[in-house]
């Protein structure tokens, strides 16, 4: 089948474009070399959705991190996901730094961002008391926010699905060629594709493609950033997201509650070679933690980390997001570039690569397209007696699987069984936090095995932690009662 659009990548960038082309009367697939969306940077981020003030002025990064954040209140309604507004402080602790602050207080005007204040080092102290003693004033957003990234991509992606987007997973792009037929010839590891247009949303690796069918190069330097996620004992240590000053390696090592109420802090700024690297070092650790403690005092990092991970930034070389079509390599559409802002820019994203491509085509619109979508139910947030009535109709939803973050039986069968559903471990971790709690899915891990092997037939020794050779278990020590 040749396909209107195929999209590089499930990342947000991809799943965002995706369901925006949903919206038309056009074939459209997304292509992702892991086995799930949500496998790439958006998967490792602070997952913030900033306000706008940091992007140069007048960069188109400027320009969609302002739409993605103000279009993110309707959307995460229409999606069902977790979306809150904290509002986020950037922090002087020396005196000389205060110009700084007007600085970006006056980009963030410029660039559109609304309700910025300068606060007085007492005006601070009292929104945040655990800032650090030597704080001398903030530069206040109101409208930052922080999201859930796995929910969001993932949101978008089914939502995209359910309005008819096709999606092959462990579908790897190898190369691909515009011939003489006006199609795009997609070889992957899994068959060749053809497609009208190509969107190229490959994160890190988009520079390969970019330079595989253009004269004019770029070229992305994944730039890692290392995290400390702590324990929801200590998710109120701040309830805004602190930021230092902005440098010119990015936004610097913050401290930000997150939407399912952990404490994260990160990230460090390490350009590397390797486009999949994200293991983290003692070193990037260390550097984040003092750099952090800086701004918030009292920060139990020995105590109270619960895991660590790292996330690759696709860095281009100017600092820009790209999104256009390649003037010499016709209907092949960039998306490249998107390091932050990009999740929070992902609607806005979202919007202008369908946008590029319904100016092109003047595709006709579905009649029947459905942006709305239900999350996963969650019992947690039901009185009592809703709870009891749930688990009465289906007693899954009274089988607790994980402990630590109380998930049920019931959430992890709907996130197998809905669209683009669960087949692994994160895939069931990304989608219900089981496994993201306290002891990070060493009670739970077996558990979660048995439901997946019971419900889609996968046999236990093909589970995988995320597809590809992370298989949890390699074969039977012993036969069990009940075998042949
Ligand atoms: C440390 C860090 C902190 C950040 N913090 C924030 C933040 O707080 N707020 C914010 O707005 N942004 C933040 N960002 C930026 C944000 O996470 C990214 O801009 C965004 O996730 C990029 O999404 P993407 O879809 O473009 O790329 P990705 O999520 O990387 O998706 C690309 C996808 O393409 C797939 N792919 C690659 N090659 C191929 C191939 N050959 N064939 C098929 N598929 C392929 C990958 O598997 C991947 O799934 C941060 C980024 C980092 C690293």
């Amino acid at each position: 089948m040749t396909y209107d659009v195929i999209i590089i990548g499930a990342g947000v960038s991809g799943a965002a474009s995706a369901r925006e082309l949903s919206k038309y009367k056009l074939n459209v697939c997304v292509l992702e070399k892991a086995e799930d969306v949500c496998a790439g940077t958006s998967k490792a981020n602070s997952a913030i959705i900033h306000a706008g003030f940091d992007a140069p002025e007048g960069s188109l990064m400027a320009k969609l991190n302002v739409r993605g954040n103000e279009m993110m209140d309707e959307l995460s309604k229409d999606l069902d996901i977790p979306f809150k507004r904290n509002g986020s402080l950037v922090v002087c602790i020396h005196k000389e730094e205060l110009d700084g602050l007007k600085d970006l207080y006056n980009r963030g005007v410029a660039n559109g961002v609304k309700g910025l204040k300068i606060l007085s080092r007492e005006e601070v102290l009292e929104l945040e008391p655990n800032l650090s003693d030597n704080v001398e004033g903030a530069l206040y957003a109101p409208t930052g926010g922080i999201v859930c990234p796995f929910i969001l991509n993932i949101a978008m992606a089914e939502n995209a699905n359910v309005n008819g987007v096709d999606f092959r997973f462990n579908t790897e792009v190898e190369t691909l060629k515009r011939k003489d037929d006006g199609l795009w010839h997609i070889r992957t590891n899994n068959g060749e594709y053809t497609a009208r247009y190509v969107v190229n949303a490959a994160g890190v690796h988009a520079d390969i493609f970019h330079n595989m069918v253009s004269a004019e190069k770029i070229h992305i330097t994944p730039r890692r950033g290392d995290y400390c996620l702590l324990d929801k004992e200590m998710g109120s240590h701040v309830t805004h997201t602190i930021f230092p000053q902005p440098t010119k390696l990015g936004k610097g090592v913050l401290v930000s509650p997150t939407v399912h109420g952990n404490l994260i802090v990160g990230p460090t700024a390490i350009d590397i070679t390797d486009k999949e690297a994200t293991a983290t070092t003692q070193e990037g650790i260390d550097d984040l933690i003092s750099k952090a403690s800086l701004h918030v005092k009292d920060l139990p990092v020995a105590r109270k980390v619960i895991t660590s991970f790292a996330g690759l930034r696709a860095h281009e070389d100017h600092h820009e997001f790209i999104i256009k079509e390649l003037p010499d390599a016709p209907h092949f559409i960039d998306c490249a570039g998107i390091e932050s802002p990009g999740l929070t820019s992902s609607p806005a994203i979202g919007e202008m690569v369908a946008g590029i491509i319904a100016d092109i085509e003047k595709p006709e619109k579905k009649e029947n397209w459905n942006g709305k979508r239900k999350g996963i139910v969650d019992p947690k947030v039901m009185t009592l007696e809703e709870r009891n009535e749930l688990i009465k109709k289906d007693p899954a939803y009274g089988n607790i699987i994980c402990r630590c973050e109380s998930i049920s039986e019931g959430e992890i069968l709907d996130a197998i069984h809905r669209p683009l559903g669960a087949r692994s471990l994160d895939g069931v971790k990304r989608r219900t936090r089981a496994g993201m709690g306290r002891c990070q899915a060493g009670f739970c891990s077996p558990r979660v095995m048995e439901i997946i092997n019971r419900e889609l037939g996968i046999p236990m020794e093909k589970i995988t932690k995320s597809g590809g050779s992370s298989n949890i278990v390699l074969e039977r020590t012993k036969a069990m009662k009940g075998d042949e």
